[in-house]
């Protein structure tokens, strides 16, 4: 048996949720563990794959598959699970992996799980568990199909480097016209250094700084740390701070592994966005403000005197 993890990049690096899954596929324990990788990389890249579990990459070298064109993806994904023979794929959920996981699903008549928290249930039978209704429930799901293909939430598993690289494998995909039938002409990047739905720490405001004037403790902050911003929606629905940034429901999802929450109340909406983070920290000068009962750390202050000093501290602490 044998596990492929499906691998995405970002500015020329593996995404940190794609390690992840390749992390996720070595703790299986169900064979060895190929990555595939679709579009232009540095090797060297590619070889990092190997510390995280990966015993090779397969990689697709084709200029016409550095944007994510699901169609083309979900054609080459199949014929690597055909080419390897691997009964468990797994990925890390995001806007290209889940739809590419579902039709690959039904081109192979497989079965796909997206959203997984954790390793599966292998007693008796092959189950996941898989968050539902924006992380307020948990359902648990048995997997009977021959190929079972995993999208898993990101911090599902631990991140252990081992020191070992992969070896690279060219893998010669057919592709016809018909899988380039759509075509990205170019992208436009979201402003700010850290994005926000792959960050791994988020610094997010809420109504309580009362103005986009007072960003800056907020902005530094998140610069202090390497973190995104985000912010609550009536915040970038006034237009203190823009749509990209707004998390929740109707925004961004975020997992980050730290959720900082500045002058945020919590409200169920905010929260669906950002309770499957591993800490949450809440800063609110309120004691009963709702998000104290979603944080694992709280501090009872006013923002503009809290964040300075917090600020100053971790400057200090660096
Ligand atoms: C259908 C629907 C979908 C929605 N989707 C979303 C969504 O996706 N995301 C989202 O965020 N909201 C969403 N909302 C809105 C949500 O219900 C809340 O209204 C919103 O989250 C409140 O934003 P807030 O916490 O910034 O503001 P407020 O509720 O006004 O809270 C401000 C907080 O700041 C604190 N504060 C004030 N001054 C200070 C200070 N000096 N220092 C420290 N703390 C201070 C206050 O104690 C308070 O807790 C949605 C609502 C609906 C109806």
């Amino acid at each position: 048996m044998s596990v492929l993890v499906f691998i995405e990049s970002a500015d020329g690096a593996i995404k940190k949720s794609s390690l992840e899954a390749i992390a996720y596929g070595a703790a299986m324990n169900q064979g060895d563990v190929t990555a595939l990788f679709l579009g232009q990389i540095d090797q060297a890249e590619l070889e990092k794959a190997g510390n995280f579990g990966a015993a090779k990459v397969l990689h697709v070298n084709d200029e016409r598959l550095n944007n994510g064109i699901i169609q083309a993806y979900s054609s080459v994904l199949a014929q690597a699970i055909e080419k390897t023979g691997a009964r468990f794929v797994v990925l890390a959920k995001s806007a290209l992996g889940d739809p590419v996981a579902a039709r690959v699903a039904i081109k192979i008549n497989g079965s796909f799980v997206s959203n997984v928290t954790g390793l599966p249930d292998t007693n008796g039978g092959f189950k996941v568990t898989r968050s539902i209704y924006t992380g307020k429930a948990f359902a648990n799901v048995e997997m009977t199909s021959d190929v079972k293909i995993i999208g898993i939430r990101k911090n599902a598993v631990e991140l252990n480097e081992s020191g070992s690289s992969a070896t690279i494998e060219t893998f010669d995909a057919q592709l016809s016209d018909a899988d380039f039938g759509v075509q990205i002409k170019n992208i436009e990047k979201q402003e700010g250094d850290v994005l926000l739905p792959e960050a791994d720490i988020v610094v997010s405001g809420g109504r309580g700084l009362k103005g986009p004037e007072n960003w800056g403790m907020i902005e530094d902050l998140a610069k202090t740390l390497g973190a995104a911003t985000g912010c609550s929606k009536p915040v970038s629905d006034m237009g203190w701070r823009p749509h990209h940034e707004h998390v929740g429901q109707t925004g961004v999802k975020v997992s980050p592994t730290l959720y900082i929450a500045v002058g945020i109340s919590g409200a169920i909406q905010h929260l669906a966005g950002v309770n499957s983070s591993k800490v949450i920290v809440v800063i609110n000068k309120d004691e009963d403000a709702p998000f104290f009962k979603a944080a694992d750390y709280g501090i009872v202050g006013d923002a503009f005197e809290v964040v300075p000093k917090l600020n100053e501290a971790l400057r200090a602490a660096k």
